[in-house]
C-alpha cells in the first residue's frame, strides 16, 4: 500500500514537473543533475541523459554574458547546497547545447532530507522577451529624459494636490541654482514665496482649463534673486495622480531687450524733437537775419540824410541811430551765436556698422500693426567698411525716411519697401530707400528737403529737411528721384575715412 502511495505520489510530481513552463532541475551537493523536467530540455537544448549524473554548471552556467568564464565557487546555485539558502538571480545567462545563450531569471533552493542538505533544485526561465520589454522601456525612459533635460525652458513636474515639485529639468535647477535632489524635496509655495495668491489663481486656472499661461509670476532662485518668469502648464495624469507640467521661461534677456528698444525709441523721439527744434530755430535764424540786416542799412542811410538838419536834434539822432546800429548788431551777432549752437556740435560720434543701423532704426519704423502688410526687406551690404556716425542721428534719418515711404505705401495694393547699404565708390557709402508708393508731384520734388514743405493735413514738412542737415553735418549728401516703375528712391551718402567728420570739414 505504502508503495503504491509513493508510485501515486512519484507520478503526481513527474506530472506536474512536466507540465510547468519553468525548466527544473535538482542537483545532488556535488552539483550533478539528479532529474530535470522537460522544460529544461527544450530551454537549453539538452537531453535529461545529456544532464543526469553531470556537472549541470559545466554544461549550461560555465561563462558569463560577457564571455568571462564563470568559476563554479562563484555560483550562486553551487552556493545554495552550501550556505542553505534560497539564491534568486536575474541578470545571468544560461547556454543552450548549441553554444547560444538566454537571458534567465532563476532561483535555487536548498532540500533537505532530515534536517541534512542534501542538494538543491533549481527552477529556471528564459526572459528573453521580459529583458527586451525592459531594455526598450529603458531606452524610451532615456529618450525622454534626454529630451526633458535638453530643453531650453525650465519644466516643472508638480503634484496638483500640495504643490510638491516631483521632477525637474537641468535647465530648472541651473536657473534656480539648485541640485535636483534638493529641488524635488521643494514644492511651488517655496520658490514662489510672497505668490500665494497669484499662484492658487494660476493652479485653479490650470485645473479648470487643463492649460494655462501667466506672466504674474517670479521665481526665488536660492541666491535670492527673482527670476521674473513666464509660466505654461498642462494638466497630465502620471501614475495615478493629477500632475502639472510647468514650463517657465526666463523672461530677463526679453525684458533686457524690450527695456533697450524702449530707450532706443524715446531716443530718437527725444533726437527728433530736438531736431525739430534746432531746424525751426534755425529757420528763424535765416528769416530774421534780412529785416534786421535791413534795419542796420535803414537805419545808417537814414544817418546820413540827417546829416544836414539842425545841429542839436542831429547830435540826438545820430545817438539814437548808433544805438539802433548796436543793437542790431548785437541782435545778428545773438542769432549767430544761436545757430551755431543749434548746428549740433554736441554730437556723440563713433564707428558704428551701418547694417546694424539700418536694421535697427528699419525695425523701429515698422513695428507691425498697421505696416504688416507691407513687403518690407532689409538688404545689408556685404563687407562694408565702418562709418564714424552719430548712431542715433543717422538712425533718425533712416527712421524718417522708412516712416515716410509706410505713410506713402498706405493706400498701395502691393505696397513694397526696401532698405539697402552699399559702396559708393572709394570714400562713400550708400543707403537707399525704395518703395513703389504713389511719388511725389513734379513741382515739389525741388522743395522737398526745404522747412515746413508737406502734403500731409498733419504735417510737420521738416522731417526731410532734418535729413537733410543730420546727414549733411557727417559730409554726405542725400537726394529723392522717382523709382523706376513709380514710387521714390531716398538715398544718402555718407563718408567712409576718418577724415569725413563733418565737423571738421
Ligand atoms: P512730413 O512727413 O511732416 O510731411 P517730410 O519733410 O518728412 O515732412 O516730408 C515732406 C513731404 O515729402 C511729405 O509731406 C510728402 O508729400 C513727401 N514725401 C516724403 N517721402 C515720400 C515718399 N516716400 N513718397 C511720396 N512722398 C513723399
Amino acid at each position: 500500500m505504502a508503495e503504491m502511495d509513493e508510485e501515486l505520489l512519484r507520478r503526481h510530481r513527474d506530472l506536474i514537473l512536466s507540465a510547468t513552463g519553468d525548466g527544473v532541475y535538482g542537483l545532488d551537493c556535488e552539483g550533478r543533475t539528479t532529474f530535470s523536467n522537460p522544460a529544461a530540455s527544450r530551454l537549453t537544448g539538452f537531453s535529461p541523459e545529456e544532464m543526469i549524473g553531470k556537472g549541470q554548471h559545466d554544461l549550461i552556467h560555465h561563462t558569463h554574458a560577457n564571455g568571462d568564464s564563470y568559476p563554479i565557487m562563484e555560483c550562486p546555485i553551487h552556493a545554495a547546497f552550501k550556505d542553505g539558502k534560497v539564491h534568486r538571480v536575474s541578470n545571468e545567462v544560461f547556454w543552450r547545447k548549441d553554444g547560444s545563450s538566454f537571458p534567465v531569471e532563476y532561483v535555487s533552493t536548498p532540500i533537505f532530507d532530515d534536517g541534512e542538505l542534501v542538494g538543491a533544485v533549481v527552477s529556471f526561465r528564459d526572459i528573453t522577451i521580459q529583458k527586451q520589454a525592459e531594455d526598450a522601456l529603458r531606452e524610451s525612459e532615456e529618450r525622454y529624459r534626454k529630451i526633458f533635460d535638453a530643453t531650453h525652458d525650465a519644466i516643472f513636474l508638480v503634484a496638483v494636490d500640495g504643490g510638491a515639485i516631483l521632477d525637474a529639468n537641468e535647465e530648472a535647477c541651473h536657473m534656480l541654482g539648485y541640485r535636483h535632489e534638493t529641488l524635488t524635496r521643494l514644492s511651488v509655495a517655496d520658490i514662489h514665496p510672497d505668490e500665494a495668491e497669484e499662484l492658487r489663481d494660476f493652479f485653479a486656472a490650470v485645473t479648470d482649463h487643463g492649460k494655462w499661461k501667466t506672466d504674474k509670476l517670479s521665481c526665488l532662485a536660492k541666491d535670492g534673486g527673482r527670476i521674473p518668469v513666464r509660466l505654461s502648464a498642462s494638466i497630465i495624469r502620471l501614475e495615478g495622480r493629477d500632475c502639472a507640467l510647468v514650463l517657465a521661461q526666463d523672461m530677463r534677456d526679453y525684458i533686457a531687450a524690450e527695456q533697450q528698444t524702449r530707450k532706443l525709441q524715446s531716443d530718437l523721439h527725444h533726437v527728433s524733437r530736438l531736431s525739430a527744434m534746432g531746424e525751426m530755430a534755425s529757420g528763424m535764424a535765416h528769416e530774421l537775419n534780412q529785416p534786421l540786416t535791413a534795419v542796420m542799412n535803414y537805419t545808417q542811410a537814414s544817418r546820413r540824410i540827417l546829416a544836414s538838419d539842425d545841429a542839436e536834434q542831429r547830435a540826438k539822432l545820430a545817438s539814437f541811430m548808433d544805438k539802433t546800429v548796436a543793437q542790431a548788431e548785437r541782435a545778428g551777432k545773438i542769432i549767430s551765436g544761436l545757430r551755431k549752437f543749434i548746428r549740433k556740435d554736441a554730437v556723440d560720434r563713433s564707428f558704428e556698422d551701418i547694417n546694424e543701423i539700418i536694421e535697427e532704426a528699419g525695425r523701429l519704423a515698422l513695428p507691425g500693426g498697421s505696416a504688416d502688410n507691407v513687403d518690407f526687406e532689409i538688404q545689408p551690404g556685404a563687407g562694408l567698411p565702418m562709418v564714424l556716425v552719430d548712431r542715433i542721428q543717422i538712425q533718425q534719418v533712416v527712421f524718417n525716411l522708412v516712416r515716410n515711404s509706410v505713410e506713402a505705401l498706405a493706400d498701395s495694393r502691393q505696397p513694397k519697401l526696401s532698405v539697402s547699404a552699399v559702396r559708393d565708390g572709394d570714400e562713400f557709402l550708400r543707403v537707399i530707400v525704395r518703395d513703389n508708393g504713389p511719388g511725389v508731384a513734379d513741382e515739389l520734388m525741388d522743395r522737398l528737403f526745404s522747412s515746413f514743405v508737406t502734403t500731409k493735413a498733419d504735417g510737420m514738412g521738416l522731417g526731410l529737411s532734418i535729413c537733410r542737415s543730420i546727414v549733411e553735418d557727417h559730409g554726405g549728401r542725400i537726394e529723392a528721384r522717382p523709382n523706376e516703375g513709380g514710387g521714390m528712391v531716398f538715398q544718402f551718402t555718407l563718408p567712409v575715412s576718418s577724415g569725413s567728420d563733418g565737423r571738421d570739414g
